[in-house]
């Protein structure tokens, strides 16, 4: 493209042209898939899960003791009228004024004990039973009563709702054996580069291997895509024409290689010649400063910059967010966590850097050093790393003990 069309924004600026497009994209109707809630961690809930009852569905003993009205426990002894476990009805009627229910946790309280004793600090002989020590006890301690966490009929996860640990075990709760999850989207993964050769080849001297496909079909997944695979797209004006006019009946193409200023560089000239529409030919980041985004009638784009680092953090930055949302995700990220820097970094400021970094945390928090590198084609020095940390546009560096921001892959 010509440089008087050129939109270079700054990281925030091209965040929130992302995420606008993003909240678009959320709203659309997508199609439905019905799953097993067994196979359904990490997809994302079409629609809600409600509660089929109260939950708990009656009032749930949480220790093991003796349930009670708590005004009696101060008078002393009282009788022990039986035992009650877990998933055992209660026949006896309610429980009255000196009365007690040997309770297990997780048996339904009966009628008329308003707490549970635990057993810890009761005293027990001959049927009856009393507080051991000086101890008060308020009516409703260890028992949480019916329809205290939810009410039959009530939201318990909410469609757009991506089904983590929490979630999946909710919905068993619920009874949800199967989920109704929106369908993946599909991402068009095109590699450019006349040095590329497949991963299973071998390469010649001058030739690399198309690792970008790879690590970018990793990401597509991790953010609940489904990867197309495409092959390989010759540095040539007409092929990057043909093979991105293919690859647009997926709901978003992903181009690495190709958008930089080289000779040879023709993705953003054959986007342009199909008509395609830029949101931005670039932002003041590093790596991956050429990025471009934009839409070529309903189909969305990234070009993402072909050095291995610069496409893996583009992908994080702007991919991640709008294809989270194409799969109808309500939290559609960038993913930032805040790490006390260990070591100072310095670097020029005028961009936003993100530097390949390893995060450590422990029940203190996180911690984070960066990761010596040789530019952003360095792969060996990314697979020692597992995040970015974030030197910010205006600052020059980062210092030892400062909490930054760090990039989540
Ligand atoms: P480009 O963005 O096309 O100018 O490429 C920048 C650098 O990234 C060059 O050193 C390329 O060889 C390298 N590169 C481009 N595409 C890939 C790819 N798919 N896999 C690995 N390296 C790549
Ligand atoms: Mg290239």
């Amino acid at each position: 493209m010509s440089e008087g069309s050129e939109i270079v924004l700054s990281y925030d600026e091209a965040a929130a042209v992302v995420r606008d497009h993003a909240e678009q994209v959320r709203g659309q109707p997508r199609p439905v898939e019905r799953v097993a809630l067994f196979a359904a961690a990490e997809r994302v809930l079409a629609g809600a899960v409600k509660g089929d009852r109260d939950q708990p569905p009656f009032a749930r003993a949480m220790r093991d003791g003796f349930a009670c009205r708590a005004v009696d426990l101060q008078a002393g002894w009282l009788r022990v009228r039986g035992q009650l476990r877990a998933g055992e009805a209660w026949a006896g009627g309610a429980i009255g004024p000196g009365e007690a229910v040997e309770v297990m946790t997780g048996a339904a309280v009966p009628a008329g004990a308003d707490c549970v004793v635990m057993v810890e600090h009761v005293s027990v002989a001959e049927g009856r039973m009393r507080l051991a020590g000086p101890r008060e006890l308020a009516a409703g301690e260890n028992v949480v009563p019916a329809g205290a966490e939810a009410r039959g009929g009530d939201v318990v996860v909410p469609a757009g709702r991506r089904l983590g640990v929490t979630e999946i075990g909710a919905a068993a709760a619920c009874g949800a054996a199967e989920v109704e999850v929106w369908a993946r989207p599909r991402a068009a993964i095109l590699a450019t580069g006349d040095e590329l050769v497949e991963v299973g080849e071998k390469p010649l001297v001058h030739q690399i291997r198309n690792s970008n496909s790879y690590s970018l079909a990793a990401q597509v997944h991790a953010a609940g895509g489904e990867p197309v695979m495409f092959p390989v797209v010759p540095d040539d004006a007409r092929a990057t024409e043909r093979a991105i006019a293919e690859a647009a009946v997926c709901e978003l193409v992903l181009l690495t290689g190709g958008v930089s200023m080289g000779k040879f560089d023709y993705v953003e000239q054959a986007l342009t010649a199909l008509g395609a529409q830029f949101f931005f030919t670039g932002a003041k980041i590093q790596p991956g400063k050429p990025v471009a985004f934009g839409k070529l009638r309903e189909t969305y784009f990234f070009g993402l910059p072909g050095n291995p680092i610069s496409t893996m953090v583009t992908f994080a930055l702007f991919a991640a967010p709008l294809l989270r949302a194409m799969g109808g995700e309500d939290d559609a990220g960038p993913r930032f966590v805040l790490a006390r820097v260990e070591e100072e970094v310095r670097v020029k400021a005028g961009l936003t850097r993100f530097l390949p970094a390893r995060i450590e945390s422990d029940v203190r928090g996180a911690r984070v050093r960066r990761i010596a590198w040789q530019g952003s084609g360095d792969l060996a020095a990314a697979a020692r790393a597992n995040a970015f940390v974030v030197a910010p546009e205006t600052a020059e560096g980062l210092a030892a003990g400062e909490l930054a921001s760090v990039l989540l892959l």
